[in-house]
């Protein structure tokens, strides 16, 4: 709450108005439920920090006095205009990113006037940087989804003949088996390898095909993200240097990413191997993204982002190249820049690994 107050003075928030979304489990420990009833955290620079909260919510919060107080409202009552009076006459707000739009609108109605900012102008910085705790969570997290990813390169998981949808509920069931409170997976194979983001559908894996694997869960709410690319028989010559080359460039991001590096020139590195092998335009997208309470987060690492990596910034590091009609691949693991240098979390095999 301190660091937060000293962000909102550096960038000139009078109020921060926290809702539904990982900002208010990260500041509270509570996460709000996603619903029209309107649960709102309103954290002025300068006084107590307010709850405000549907009274039927309220016994699931961890009341913590010395943070904020809680304002349970009652059916039938107005809570956007509760928010609104806490607000009083303070100008500058900035609002959570996820707050949905209803809730914005209305409160607009009931404070004309007002400059709004994203809530992410004064968490986004904080919650990238990682504290000692935080990277734990991230590399035990990591840690079950690498027990995962050992089990699929070691042949435990059998592909073919499997559908994709069978393949990834068996890596969620996996995931949860290794703790996680979920698990979600993108399996492509085949020429749907070549899709970054398929969606795992009823095609049957057969012999000689890539299979991108890309899973991951949250483990006490921090979540993991890491894909392998596994072929089912022997690769064609081609595939082995396609593979070869993403190996080479996802080392090679990984190893730039030190703090003071700039977000974007560990996408050029990754990408940089990338073009020279002439598969530039088949890199389809960024080469990472921010991971912790939420999959995707600050920072992005992406052309244009020019934010120097900090200690305990924690990112993946996913370069892929996708032919179209025909595979792809991808690797990624999550990484950490730390002062020592960077940290990669994920430690399975990163080898063109042949399963059934
Ligand atoms: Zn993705
Ligand atoms: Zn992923
Ligand atoms: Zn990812």
């Amino acid at each position: 709450m301190a660091r937060i107050r000293e962000a909102m003075a550096d960038v000139g928030i009078d109020a921060l108005l926290i809702s539904v979304g990982a900002d208010l489990p990260w500041l509270t420990g509570y996460e709000a439920t996603p619903l029209e009833r309107l649960t709102m955290l309103v954290l002025p620079a300068d006084g107590q920090a307010v709850l405000v909260i549907p009274e039927l919510e309220a016994p699931r919060v961890e009341e913590d006095p010395e943070l904020f107080e809680l304002l349970p409202w009652k059916e039938g009552s107005d809570p956007v205009a509760t928010v609104a009076d806490l607000v009083g006459r303070r100008a500058h707000l900035a609002l959570g990113d996820r707050t949905w739009a209803r809730f914005l609108i209305q409160l607009q109605r009931y404070l004309p006037g007002r400059t709004w900012e994203f809530a992410s102008v004064v968490t986004g910085p904080l919650r990238a940087a990682k504290d000692t705790a935080e990277i734990a969570a991230l590399t035990a997290a990591s840690a079950a989804a690498d027990r995962v990813a050992n089990q699929l390169l070691g042949g435990d998981i059998r592909l073919v003949g499997h559908t994709e949808a069978e393949i990834s509920a068996e890596i969620g069931r996996r995931l949860v088996a290794e703790g996680c409170a979920q698990g979600g997976s993108i399996v492509g194979s085949g020429s749907n390898s070549a899709s970054p983001h398929h969606g795992a559908g009823d095609r049957v894996i057969g012999p000689g095909e890539p299979v991108v694997c890309d899973f991951g869960g949250p483990l006490d709410g921090y979540f993991s993200d890491t894909t392998r690319t596994v072929f089912t028989g022997e690769p064609p010559a081609e595939f082995i240097e396609l593979y070869a080359v993403v190996q080479e460039a996802q080392s090679l991001g990984v190893q730039a990413a030190r703090v003071g590096v700039h977000c974007e020139d560990v996408d050029r590195a990754a990408r940089r191997r990338i073009d020279e092998a002439g598969y530039g335009a088949a890199f389809l997208h960024r080469t990472g993204h921010g991971i912790g309470l939420e999959v995707h987060e600050d920072p992005y690492i992406v052309t244009g982002n020019d934010t120097p990596l900090a200690s305990g910034y924690a990112f993946t590091v996913e370069p892929g190249i996708y032919l179209a009609g025909q595979y792809g691949v991808r690797i990624e693991d999550v990484v950490v820049a730390a002062e020592d240098g960077p940290c990669a979390l994920n430690r399975s095999s990163h080898d063109l690994t042949v399963v059934d």
